[in-house]
């Protein structure tokens, strides 16, 4: 049986943090191992929100390409590309775009609630509406067989099988139904005890220098009734606590969660720990950062050759698809 194909994309839409490290980067490291992956940077997605400011846009690019590779990702393993080199994508997603209702994207769940959420950009866009369907032409045009995704994003995986299965019931079969690949991924709170995310500017970011990261563990949200170290505390309400589930050991959790409840420890001795435990995952991340950065031409190689790989898939699956609808040669 020949190896099954995993496709994931990840915006550059700001440097990433480290909810993006547990939240993507290391599931992509462990599934090269296993798969055939194909993973890329969604340029073209940044711009269906970021259209009115390019101006970071090459530097957020870069970003996600050095922590990528930073984090563990092997360009001889797993393909490495940018979305807006394979414009084939472009292709697949107008052609899609003749097949899919219109109520299919309008009832796309992250479609309305972004909407209200977002308050400082216009997203009432074409190319925001039509954000599912180019990521469903991202997924069809590898015939990927897996897409990692978490609960949230499971009506884009269901979207993306609808239009498979409409463009197939009208051409022939084209396209393989993708499947999700049901993750769970933890849930990395930000410094102020909300979701790690830039629009609240609580992110401790890859790129950060070792002093701000512990500045920002530092300073953290603690559970607000720990007012004095005499306090007894209650880490289930501790951001930092959450933070220790994920980079801490059973014991170092078992012990800090203790020690927080008859105050047998100050928060500044618990987020010492969590400092410690995070420096352990973060330092290798760094070394590897500044290699990269010192090479840009490497990163441009790694980009280009990425991206020339996946034409290649691509440029393969719209033969056939053209060929299906009736475009391209008279003969
Ligand atoms: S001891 Fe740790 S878990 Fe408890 S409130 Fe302080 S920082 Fe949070």
């Amino acid at each position: 049986m020949s190896v099954q194909r995993v496709l994931s994309g990840i915006q550059p839409s700001g440097r990433l943090h480290i909810g993006n490290l547990v939240g993507a980067l290391q599931n992509w490291v462990r599934l090269q191992e296993q798969y055939e992956c194909y993973y890329f940077i969604a340029d073209w997605h940044a711009l269906t929100s970021q259209y009115a400011d390019t101006s970071k846009l090459k530097e957020f690019v870069k970003d996600v390409l050095v922590n990528c590779l930073a984090a563990g990702l092997d360009p001889e393993k797993a393909t490495i590309f940018a979305q807006s080199r394979v414009i084939e994508h472009a292709e697949l997603h107008v052609l899609l775009s003749m097949v899919t209702p219109l109520s299919w994207l309008e009832r796309v769940p992250t479609y309305k609630e972004k909407q209200s959420e977002v308050k400082d950009k216009d997203l009432n866009t074409y190319g925001f509406l039509g954000y599912p369907l180019l990521q469903s032409a991202d997924i069809l045009i590898y015939r990927a067989d897996y897409v990692p995704v978490g609960v949230d994003q499971m009506p884009h995986i269901e979207i993306t099988r609808e239009i498979c299965r409409r463009f197939n019931n009208f051409y022939g079969e084209v396209f393989p139904e993708p499947e999700g690949l049901l993750t769970q991924f933890p849930k990395v709170v930000g410094t102020d005890g909300r979701k790690m995310s830039k629009t609240y500017n609580n992110c401790v970011y890859l790129s950060d220098p070792p002093k701000e990261v512990e500045q920002k563990i530092r300073t953290m949200t603690t559970d607000p009734q720990r007012i004095k170290r005499t306090d007894k505390g209650d880490p289930e309400l501790s951001p930092v606590f959450q933070l220790h589930k994920i980079f801490s050991t059973k014991q170092e959790q078992d012990e800090v969660a203790e020690g927080c409840r008859t105050a047998g420890i100050g928060c500044i001795d618990c987020k010492k720990v969590l400092i410690k435990n995070l420096f352990t995952v973060l330092e290798p991340i760094w070394e590897k950062r500044n290699h990269y950065l010192k090479k840009p031409d490497l990163l441009e190689d790694i980009l280009e050759s990425g991206s020339k790989k996946a034409r290649e898939v691509a440029v393969e699956t719209m033969l056939d698809a053209r060929k299906a609808i009736g475009l391209g040669g008279l003969k």
